[in-house]
């Protein structure tokens, strides 16, 4: 019989970048690895809500793991919403969270930018999450909201452009209101070396059905593009975002999982920190896209394999009733 430990080590490893489908496993196996993580990280977008909509499922599986005394956090690289807000709609769709348990990247952004003493003013392309984070820690920046073209180019620049000059840096994350005057005037500001460039996240698109819906990545390149810059990446799947769970010891990588539905930013993140990880298949990326990145022959897209995987995440109820009830 393999020891408690014995019977633990297996199941964190045994599964490392298969991407086991945890449907195809038998109670007791699924049983074995859930007593394989101690801390649960899980993305919010495309796991336990879409657009608003609780996944079915998604709350019961998260309030059953804490319930099981395993810590919790939501890691979200949704920029237009605030912990609290955040805290807000968890709480509302039934979830069992508390503020510390929420990394968002609009908080993270604030966080990064008060660590380095930021006394200047931030432009902001990005929505109100932002600018409520920054106010909290007390860093000036420019307004949200629409800023369009008025008349042809050579008369929005004669009369209609007024440039700032105490910009120290600019931060760029999911902007509805996204358009021409912000992206010249953002690369105007980091023509000057010193001023930092700062992106929330690179997501590519919001996991919506029927429609694409760009995210901020799309802004990020645009900037990044015409800025002919870099920037500091905030969000998933920079280490980064996780760093203070790691240092201040609340969680042990090897016993954590992340769950995302995308694996360039959750999964990535996961293979990054030494996690393990569960991709669900109710938003971005799907089993053909993780057979594609099997076959390839860039060492990069390998990186993108989950250990484990399930259609959706409250796809693992059944197997957690039946883990608290002894089942086989
Ligand atoms: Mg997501």
């Amino acid at each position: 019989m393999v020891s408690r430990f014995g019977s633990r080590k297996a199941a964190m490893t045994i599964y490392k970048q298969t991407c086991t489908n945890l449907l195809e496993l038998s109670s007791a196996k699924v049983t074995e690895w859930i007593a394989g993580f101690d801390s649960v990280i899980t993305d919010c977008d495309g796991v336990l809500w879409i657009y608003g909509q609780g996944l079915e499922g998604s709350a019961d599986v998260m309030n059953q793991f804490k319930a099981m005394g395993k810590s919790i956090y939501f890691c979200t690289n949704n920029s237009t919403k605030t912990r609290s807000e955040l805290l807000k709609k968890g709480i509302e769709l039934g979830f069992n969270i508390t503020e510390s348990g929420i990394i968002s990247t609009a908080h993270a952004t604030a966080s990064y930018l008060k660590r380095r003493n930021f006394r200047k003013r931030v432009f902001v392309i990005g929505s109100e999450g932002i600018t409520k984070e920054l106010d909290a820690v007390g860093i000036s920046h420019t307004k949200t909201g629409p800023e369009v073209m008025m008349g042809s180019l050579a008369e929005f620049m004669a009369q209609h452009l007024k440039m700032d000059t105490d910009i120290g840096a600019v931060v760029v994350g999911f902007d509805e209101h996204f358009s021409f005057p912000k992206m010249m005037k953002a690369a105007s500001y980091l023509n000057d070396p010193e001023c930092l460039f700062v992106a929330t996240n690179t997501d590519e698109r919001f996991p919506m059905p029927n429609m694409i819906v760009p995210g901020s990545g799309s802004f990020v390149r645009a900037i990044q593009t015409c800025a002919e810059r870099d920037p500091f990446v905030i969000g998933k799947p920079n280490p980064a975002i996780c760093e203070s769970l790691i240092k201040e010891k609340k969680i042990n990588p090897a016993r954590t999982l992340m769950i995302g539905d995308r694996a360039n930013t959750d999964i990535l993140l996961g293979y990054n920190c030494g996690f393990q990880t569960l991709l669900v298949g109710s938003g971005i990326h799907q089993l053909k896209d993780v057979e594609q990145w099997k076959l390839s022959k860039n060492q990069e897209d390998k990186k993108l394999i989950p250990d484990v995987y399930l259609p959706k995440l409250g796809d693992l109820l059944p197997a957690i009733v039946n883990s608290l009830t002894g089942e086989k």
